[in-house]
């Protein structure tokens, strides 16, 4: 408990960048490896308003959890920059992600820890990390990120892989729960990578998309959101609340979480589901796409409501998983097509279901508390095999 519950190191950077008006600006970043006793670490970049060391230590650690879960030869980490990024232009983005790169260089690597996307971080800026750490070591070394283009050593079905964990694992809890996935009314808050993906994905399953938000607000339609125009909307950096459709009723993201509908899916920011708004949820399932999405309080009052609530660290591993499968590509050297990615992420995702699934069963537990179970357990046993140095 004393070992896990801090993390092995916190590296926090000044970047000073020169803007485009010739000012001097300087932003906090920060990188975390919270456990790398399984392997090298694994977690995103955040570019953010609101990225402190906290935040990113608290990230780190269920990184730790989730590449655990899934029993990826993988520790955990996080990173972040506290910055606004809509405030800068590419050019002050391209600088920021380059310089940012090169502080934390000593502790990023294929070997060591590899980063990726995370909320306001993209393919473009993990082709600048990756370039500004290949440039300092005089070789390309693609393995150093994941999430990149696939041009440059990207993995097919990384965009996707995150949408795609979620509809596996909600497909598998429906059937077990004896419940037809099409007929389900959804609800999902945040409409961006993993927001998306999983909308795409369900409606294209049959289910009806009730509402969806992003950062400037909510659409609700009763007869099932057009989410593939909606989709074509965000594709050109539009708002959705600026979205032209009479027949959609604006609403506020939290009128949003309350509303009625089956499956509720929180795809935005941590601290969504609080002890304010838990008593007024009136789905059946809520899944969670965004990490950290309820609070500790909320979770008690939903199990309290009978919510089958499926954990970030199980629902949203999708992500990392191909993460992992892009890492693999590129230290190999040897690419696979997307129906490989696709076989073998279903695959590792369904057994931690199953798992997951079986230890709530058998002792009577949470599917959240049994997914902490498995994963803390991995970690504890690597501590107990490899021993405490010196
Ligand atoms: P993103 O930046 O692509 O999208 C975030 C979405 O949330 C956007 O639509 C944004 O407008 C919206 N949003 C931001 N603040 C909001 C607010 N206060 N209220 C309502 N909506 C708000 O990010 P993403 O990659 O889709 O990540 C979303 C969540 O999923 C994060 O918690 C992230 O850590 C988690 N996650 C992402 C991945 C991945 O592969 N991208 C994997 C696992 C977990």
């Amino acid at each position: 408990m004393k070992f896990i519950k801090r993390v092995e190191r916190s590296l926090i950077v000044s970047i000073p960048i020169r803007k485009d008006n010739g000012e001097i600006e300087i932003f906090e970043g920060y990188r975390v490896h919270h456990s790398t006793i399984r392997g090298p670490g694994k977690g995103g970049i955040r570019f953010a308003p609101g990225v402190n060391l906290d935040e990113v230590k608290a990230l780190a650690t269920w990184m730790t959890w989730k590449t655990s879960l899934l029993n990826l030869p993988l520790g955990g980490a996080k990173g972040g920059v506290c910055v606004d990024p809509k405030k800068l232009s590419r050019n002050e983005l391209e600088k920021l992600t380059r310089r940012y790169t090169a502080e934390i260089i000593n502790i990023i690597g294929p070997d060591i820890d590899i980063p990726a996307p995370d909320v306001n971080t993209n393919a473009q800026i993990m082709a600048w990390m990756m370039d500004t750490y290949s440039m300092n070591k005089g070789r390309a070394i693609p393995g150093v990120v994941t999430g990149k283009p696939i041009e440059i050593g990207g993995s097919v079905g990384r965009e996707s892989a995150t949408g795609m964990g979620l509809y596996y694992v909600i497909e598998a809890l429906c059937e077990k729960l004896n419940i037809d996935l099409k007929s389900q009314e959804i609800i999902i808050q945040g409409f961006g990578n993993v927001g998306g993906w999983i909308a795409r994905l369900l409606n294209n399953h049959g289910c009806k998309i009730l509402a969806v938000s992003d950062i400037s607000g909510a659409i609700y339609y009763e007869e099932g959101l057009d989410i593939e125009k909606l989709l074509e909307w965000r594709s050109q950096g539009n708002p959705l609340k600026s979205f032209n459709d009479n027949r959609y009723k604006l609403i506020t993201n939290n009128d949003l979480i309350t509303t009625q509908c089956d499956i509720l899916i929180p795809a935005a920011l941590e601290n969504q589901i609080t002890q304010e708004n838990a008593n007024d949820i009136k789905c059946k399932i809520l899944l969670e796409g965004a990490n950290g999405p309820t609070t500790p309080k909320a979770d008690k009052i939903l199990i309290k409501k009978g919510i089958h609530v499926v954990p970030d660290i199980l629902a949203n591993a999708g992500g990392v998983c191909v993460s992992y499968f892009e890492y693999v590509q590129d230290i190999r050297a040897y690419f696979w097509d997307l129906d490989r990615i696709n076989k073998e992420l279903k695959r590792i995702l369904l057994k931690a279901f199953e798992e997951v699934y079986s230890v709530s069963k058998e002792r009577k537990i949470t599917l959240r508390t049994a997914a902490y179970i498995l994963a803390v357990s991995r970690v504890a046993k690597a501590i107990e095999l490899r021993g405490i140095f010196p």
